[in-house]
């Protein structure tokens, strides 16, 4: 005891005034001993200015603790809901204030709607209605903050007029001071904070400019959580109005990306897959970054990207093919289609990726499929017109030795035998020359001399050598012909194509008359010169128009074939009208006869 009277004793203490105020007082005392005697030193300090300033630093240090604690909670909170929920509690618990409330605007701007209060709120606070009076007191301070745009503070709720409706409920609750301040988003006010302390004058000059900090922090967050809902609900939003669409975007096959200032705001299951990548790392990304550095064409992809995207944007959906890399560094090529919309007062582009690697490949081989058919076909033709050569050679030896004997032999049984290999050798020639020709053809290696051919003239020619076997058949044959119709064609090859049309309708008909007509006719507005050979005979079966002009097709197959012939005749005459840049086609009855048309477009007079 001694020894702590020694080292003195400190205290602080209140003490009362005469006049009654009361005063904080700091009270050492220690014993001392001056010439052997003991005495009580006491020292009474009045401290009322350093109490009022560590008061103020300890208010101060909440509000700090308020401010970093909201600004943290903005971090970690994602939603506007969750924001106000942890800043009342943290004014609450942090910032020592009675009660915390914030309030928002109604769609009317006509009620503040508290969505978060903390503290002692019993039944306070209720929606307020914002009345149309301009009398501050009046109308409760969130009204007035908001009406204002700016903090209202009253630091002592006791002088507040009687009259206000709201002086009595704070007071019953009671708070002593508070203040109310205004929450903006996107520059307009939508909400109001209110704060409430049980001691009189606690809102400080040094104080409100924090408090004011913090409610612009808030605001900012609004701002940010905005935009982060908008971006992530792009497609919730789209979700009421547009199922469909949702259920698309979800199911489909294809990659689909919405993008938003050229990123990605959004995209389905099916864009994570394709691209390898998780959806956090894809969001916020664009275009160049999942894909090369150049596409094919040696153009940046982020120069061409934004074009094509900057002129989607315009209003012009795009399609392309592009080149995409994959997270693993895999490239692919994809279809693209590029469509811009509006979404509320939002313009996005929705990208459709479509990965086309397994198409490409199958148009590769099918490329390759046909290219390797054509040059078999070729070879074919090559072989078949060596062939027919070798053939056709020892076959003119044949021919005129059975010819010879035929005239020469005078036995009955022997001049019948020549004749036999005479017209047998006369058919295989003809055999081959067709195969001859028609590889030939097909073998590229036919050659025109095209010249101005008078149809007329040649079609009378062409009657008159199948005049005789008419005759034989007991059939009529004429040529009818207008006057001078002229084609630019190849003589030699269109006196083939008349032969081979003539001499079926010969051998096809078996009574009646073959007529072969050469006109000038207009089709469709322009001007023909056409040969028509028609005859009465038994007709071809609609079914089979197109058949004939294929190789070996016959109407009479099989068993059933009751006429001589390879089915080439009309294979060729059709390649060869063709290659004169003619047409050829059939009408027929059957039954009652059929008519072949060969037709070339007339060349104007000054070209002939
Ligand atoms: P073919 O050597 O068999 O005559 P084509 O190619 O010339 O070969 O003719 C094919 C088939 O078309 C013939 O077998 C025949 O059935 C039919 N055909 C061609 N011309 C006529 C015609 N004028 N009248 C009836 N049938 C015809």
């Amino acid at each position: 005891m001694d020894e702590e009277r020694e080292q003195g004793i400190l205290f602080e203490s209140i003490h009362v005034k005469k006049d009654g105020t009361y005063f904080p007082v700091e009270i050492s005392s220690r014993l001392i001993t001056i010439e052997d005697h003991k005495f009580y030193q006491g020292i009474i300090r009045d401290i009322s200015e350093r109490k009022k300033a560590e008061e103020k630093i300890y208010n101060l240090n909440r509000i700090y603790a308020v401010l970093s604690q909201v600004n943290e909670a903005i971090i970690w909170t994602k939603s506007w809901d969750e924001l106000f929920d942890r800043v009342c509690d943290i004014a609450v618990r942090y910032g020592k204030f009675n009660m915390v409330w914030i309030g928002l605007l109604d769609g009317k701007k006509d009620r503040i709607i508290p969505v978060s209060s903390r503290g002692t709120t019993d039944d306070y606070p209720d929606d307020i209605t914002i009345k149309n009076s301009d009398e501050p007191e009046e109308q409760d301070p969130a009204v007035s903050a908001i009406k204002q745009g700016k903090g209202i503070i009253y630091n002592d709720i006791m002088t507040v007029s009687k009259n206000t409706s709201w002086r009595k409920k704070l007071l019953s609750l009671g708070h002593l001071s508070m203040a109310s301040f205004p929450l903006k988003h996107e520059r307009k006010i939508i909400g109001v904070l209110n704060l409430f302390s049980d001691k009189e004058d606690f809102f400080t000059d040094e104080e409100i400019p924090l408090i004011e900090e913090i409610v612009l922090n808030i605001s900012f967050a609004l701002e940010t959580f905005n935009k982060d809902a908008q971006r992530k609900g792009a497609i919730e939003g789209l979700t009421s109005s547009e199922n469909k669409f949702k259920t698309v975007f979800e199911s489909a096959n294809d990659a689909i990306i919405l993008t938003e200032d050229r990123k990605f705001i959004d995209f389905n299951l099916k864009t994570e897959k394709l691209f390898g990548y998780t959806r956090n790392e894809l969001l916020n990304s664009t275009t160049a970054d999942i894909s090369p550095k150049r596409q094919p064409d040696g153009i940046l992809s982020s120069e061409k990207s934004n074009l094509l995207i900057t002129t989607a944007l315009n209003g012009k959906p795009q399609r392309f093919e592009w080149v995409y890399r994959k997270k693993d560094g895999t490239l692919f090529d994809a279809e693209v289609s590029l469509t811009s919309f509006h979404l509320g007062e939002r313009l996005l582009l929705m990208a459709i990726v479509r990965d086309i690697t397994e198409k490409k490949k199958a148009n590769e081989e099918i490329k390759e499929a046909l290219k390797r058919a054509e040059e078999l076909n070729r070879m074919k033709s090559i072989f078949l017109a060596n062939m027919s050569h070798e053939l056709r050679t020892p076959m003119t030896g044949i021919l005129g030795f059975a010819e010879i004997l035929y005239n020469e032999l005078h036995n009955t049984d022997q001049k019948e035998m020549a004749g036999i290999i005479l017209r047998g050798g006369k058919r295989l020639t003809s055999t081959l020359n067709s195969i001859l020709d028609l590889s030939r053809i097909e073998a590229d290696k036919m050659e025109l001399s095209s010249e101005t051919v008078n149809l007329s003239d040649l079609a009378t020619e062409s009657v008159k050598f199948f005049e005789a076997a008419a005759k034989e058949k007991n059939l009529t044959i004429k040529a009818e012909t207008e006057n001078n119709v002229l084609a630019y064609i190849d003589y030699k090859i269109m006196e083939q194509v008349l032969s081979n049309l003539i001499q079926n309708a010969v051998a096809y008909t078996e009574r009646g008359s073959i007529i072969v007509k050469v006109i000038t006719e207009k089709v469709n507005d322009l001007d023909y010169s056409s040969v028509k050979v028609i005859d009465t005979g038994i007709g071809i079966p609609e079914n089979y128009f197109k058949a004939i002009f294929e190789p070996f097709k016959q109407v009479s197959e099989g068993f059933g074939r009751r006429f001589e012939g390879t089915g080439l005749g009309l294979t060729i005459t059709r390649k060869f009208v063709e290659l004169m840049n003619g047409e050829i086609m059939v009408e027929s009855e059957l039954g009652k006869g059929s008519t072949f048309t060969v037709r070339f477009q007339s060349v104007p007079r000054h070209n002939l």
